[in-house]
């Protein structure tokens, strides 16, 4: 038997259709409906400390958005970029006047307007915060390897650069508010540099921009690679030239420097007896005090001989007394009580104490050497003895040290390490000063690095001797 099917009705597709064209007829009836355009926020205001406002557009319109800006004041900026305008006012200064008010701004897409409020409060006057340069623009070249620029106006706080632009031979820093630039004098492994690169220079948020034009193109070969040749001059009293002979050095004598008698400067007078020596200052210099106070001298630096000195019975030993025979007498110029040192060590008192004998040994040197003429055994080298006599090719006024001359000698003992022609000082063995602490004793000093001076017996204990001098 055939079963009887339902049948889709024939009319149904025809009924769907209808249903649909209705339902894109209510779509385009809402056409009818005018697109919108709204403001977030729908007022805005512009004062001192807040130039700048945004305004974002929104609504159902759509196509380019264009602003009326007739009604708007001349101290306030309209614009617009994509969906978001930006009011931006300026700030009164002296040429611009204050103003405070409401305005409208016309905002317009697709036909269809909206006003925007725009209120104004710009009424404190303001002084623009300058950034100034002494110069706008330096010349780093082979002669003049630094430059430096101030910086001035009224721009407050750090100073910052921005060197991003500069070659890797040219270097720029700031301290305070002075700006240095610094550049390397071509090498062999330096290249030569030209050109003109702009280093930015900001405070405050406000930027100027200082110009290093560059122009390093000699090479340069260290004058000096083996050392310094030092001018000396032979005039006790007027120094005036020491400074390294050799084309292009600049180099001042110093601190491990040979010394005009062939041995090494160790010690340089600088302003203060309680700071340790440092180079390049001679500024004040000592008196070295002679036997006669008419002799006295201004010196400016201490020189150690190349070696010690030999002495004793046969003038060949290391070690030597200080005097000899049972002859006691204070013969230097000046003795040290035994509370010089103090129990801690040397002290800020010592060191003032070590330091004014700076300049003593020449004259206790003299001294000894004339008492003992008549006490003596001729014969034997004692310490002053021994030193007086020692000699170089072009020096002959050396002298045992006093003991502020001979401390510092032990402190900077590793001045003489490694150069040729003079004898190291290794922290070993004792050497005799020329100031004595009593009738029967003397100081002296054990070249460790404590630096304590210690004394021992003028007649019996055997020491060694440095010379010394003074120029
Ligand atoms: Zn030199």
């Amino acid at each position: 038997m055939k079963r009887k099917t339902k049948s889709v009705p024939k009319y149904t597709g025809l009924f769907i259709a209808l249903i649909a064209v209705i339902a894109i007829g209510l779509v385009a009836c809402d056409g009818d409906t005018p697109p919108t355009v709204t403001l977030t926020p729908v007022s805005v205001t512009v004062n001192n400390d807040n130039l700048t406002q945004t305004v974002t557009v929104g609504g159902t319109a759509t196509g380019d958005i264009t602003l009326d800006t007739t009604g708007l004041s001349p101290m306030v900026t309209a614009t617009v970029s994509g969906t978001t305008i930006t009011l931006t006012g300026v700030r009164p200064i002296t040429d611009v006047p204050a103003i405070t008010g409401s305005f409208n701004v016309g905002v317009t897409r697709e036909g269809i307007r909206q006003n925007l409020r725009v209120n104004i409060n710009l009424t404190t006057t303001w002084t623009e915060t300058t950034v100034t340069l002494t110069s706008s623009s330096v010349t780093v070249d082979d002669d003049n390897l630094t430059q430096t620029v101030s910086v001035g106006g009224t721009a407050t706080g750090d100073i910052t650069l921005n060197i991003a632009a500069l070659p890797a031979a040219v270097t720029a820093t700031v301290d305070e508010t002075t700006i240095t630039v610094t550049g390397i004098r071509p090498t062999t492994d330096v290249p030569a540099i030209t050109g003109s690169y702009t280093v930015g220079v900001t405070r405050q948020g406000v930027t100027q921009n200082l110009t290093v034009a560059v122009d390093l193109t000699t090479t340069w070969i260290d004058p000096c690679p083996d050392g310094h040749n030092i001018a000396w001059v032979s005039d006790y009293t007027a120094i005036t030239d020491n400074k390294c002979d050799r084309e292009g050095c600049t180099h001042i004598a110093g601190l491990g420097d040979i010394g005009p008698g062939g041995g090494v400067i160790f010690y340089v007078a600088d302003g203060g007896y309680t700071n340790r020596p440092t180079a390049h200052n001679r500024s004040n210099g000592f008196t070295v005090s002679m036997v006669n106070n008419a002799d006295n001298y201004r010196a400016y630096y201490l020189e150690a001989a190349p070696a010690n000195a030999t002495g004793g019975a046969d003038g060949t030993a290391d070690t030597m007394m200080w005097r000899v025979g049972t002859t006691s007498e204070l013969v230097g110029l000046t003795s040290w009580p035994y509370d010089q040192f103090g129990s801690g060590g040397i002290d800020r008192d010592a060191m003032a104490r070590i330091n004014g004998r700076i300049g003593e040994g020449r004259g206790n040197t003299d001294r000894i050497i004339a008492f003992y003429s008549t006490h003596d055994d001729q014969t034997y080298l004692n310490a002053a003895r021994a030193a007086n006599n020692y000699n170089t090719a072009t020096a002959d006024d050396w002298f045992l040290p006093s003991t502020g001359e001979l401390y510092w000698l032990s402190q900077n003992r590793e001045l003489l390490d490694g150069k040729e022609g003079i004898t190291a000082m290794p922290p070993t063995g004792s050497f005799w000063s020329s100031t004595q602490n009593s009738l029967s004793g003397a100081w002296s000093q054990a070249f460790d690095y404590f630096g304590t001076p210690s004394i021992n017996n003028k007649g019996y204990n055997t020491l060694r001797v440095r010379p010394i001098r003074a120029f």
